[in-house]
This record gives structure tokens, sequence and C-alpha cells, in this order.
């Protein structure tokens, strides 16, 4: 069977955005899911994405939020209202739906492409690639000519050749022998001032990748959010996409 791969990132707990991603891609024909991290995190429904996620066979690497959610870190280093949902998150979760967060791996390599939460030069520092240079650093470490990320919330296509190109579309046909760096933007809590969910599609077979974008039931999602007394702001910035 030929391989049409979803490929979905920072959803953040965000069950309305999740379950909309899913039917579109079952329905362009996506027969297998991966996720490039942060499953929970910011909206209300943590536990629901992960069994979500876990039900899909998603193949799927560990996201900040996805790390710091499962380990008793020290949170200084969060932003104080991302770390006020991290322990909020923490109190959500079973054990075992904490100790599948703590398993997984920083990277992975399926089907002959990568995939990765930040960037592939330091993963663990959960670096922000918001330019070529950064993009460029990361290439270094790239052996599969496709790899996928997002952690910045931003859909952008890196394309190595002499430089480095930067590019928003929605779609690409993969060249052999060229080097590509996707951030498939995020399904759950997208900043780039466009509130609909983004997400991937890869064609293996065709070499085709496609970004795409959905409009879900944000009121939904913001009344949830307010329930559980998690903070305004993060009700407010779905509808502006920030
Ligand atoms: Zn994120």
């Amino acid at each position: 069977m030929d391989k049409k791969y979803a490929i979905m990132g920072d959803i953040h707990g965000n069950l309305e955005a999740l379950e909309t991603v899913v039917k579109d891609a079952k329905e362009q024909g996506v027969n297998s899911f991966v996720c490039v991290g942060d499953v929970v995190g910011y909206n209300a429904n943590p536990a629901e994405c992960l069994e979500l996620i876990k039900e899909l066979k998603c193949v799927t690497v560990r996201g900040n939020h996805d790390h710091y959610c499962s380990h008793d870190e020290c949170l200084d280093d969060f932003h104080p209202l991302a770390a006020n949902v991290v322990d909020w998150t923490r109190h959500q979760l079973t054990p075992e739906q904490i100790e599948w967060l703590r398993q997984l791996k920083m990277v992975c390599i399926v089907d002959g492409f990568t995939i990765v939460h930040s960037t592939l030069d330091m993963p663990e520092k959960w670096g922000y690639v918001f330019d070529t240079l950064e993009a460029n650093a990361n290439f270094t470490y790239q052996s599969t000519s496709v790899c996928f990320h997002g952690h910045t919330h931003v859909p952008i296509v890196y394309e190595r050749q002499d430089v480095v190109r930067k590019e928003a579309l929605t779609k690409l046909k993969i060249t052999l022998g060229k080097k590509y760096f996707i951030n498939v933007g995020s399904v759950g809590q997208p900043r780039d001032g466009d509130p609909r969910s983004a997400y991937a599609i890869y064609d293996v077979k065709n070499k085709l990748v496609e970004l795409r974008r959905l409009s879900y039931d944000i009121s939904k999602t913001q009344e949830k959010i307010r329930k559980v007394h998690l903070p305004e702001r993060l009700a407010k910035r779905l509808e502006a996409g920030k």
C-alpha cells in the first residue's frame, strides 16, 4: 500500500482542532499519522488528545511541553503562562499517560524522512528556527532529504541549495538531491495570524508535500479553557491565531 502521511504537531490539548484535522486527513486518503511533538499543554483536553494520538498509532517525537509535563523539573525557564498550564496538565494525566510521554524519543526516522520537534542540531535545547541561518545549522545534521518539525507554530518550508531559501507555500514537489526542513505549523494553537489549524500531508511515492489549513470550532475550545479556569489569554489567542 502506498503510504500517505499526515504530519501533525503542536496539538497542545486542543481536541476540536485535532479531530477536525484527523477527519480531513482521512478524507484526503491519509493512511498513516506522525506527530512532531507537543501533544499536551495550553488547552483543556491533554488526556483526550494523547489517547487519540495513541489510537492512531501515530509515531510521535517529544516536544518541550510533552517533556515538562512528564518530568518533575523546575519550570523557572518557562514563560509563566506556559508554566501555569504545565502544572495544571500534570494533574490531568494518568501515570500511564505520563509514562507514554516520558518514553517519546527526540528524533525519529519514518519511511525515509525525519521528524523532530525543534531542530536537529541540539534537539534537547528546544531552539526556535525563525531564519535561514538557524535552518542551516539544522541541515548540517539532517541525513534525509525531508525533515518535518514544529515548535514555532508557524508553517514554513526551508530548502537547502547553495543557500537556504525560505518560503511560505501550500504545495511542494520534493526534488531528488535537495534537502527540505519543513515546519508543519500548529494543530492546536496557530501563531502566524491565521487561527485555522495547520498540518501537512506527505505523499511519499509521488514526493508531494501539502501544507493544509482548516477551520474548527474555536468557541468550543475556548469554552473548555474557561470552564477549567486556565488563563483567559489562552482562550483569546486562539481566535487571533497568535
Ligand atoms: Zn508548541
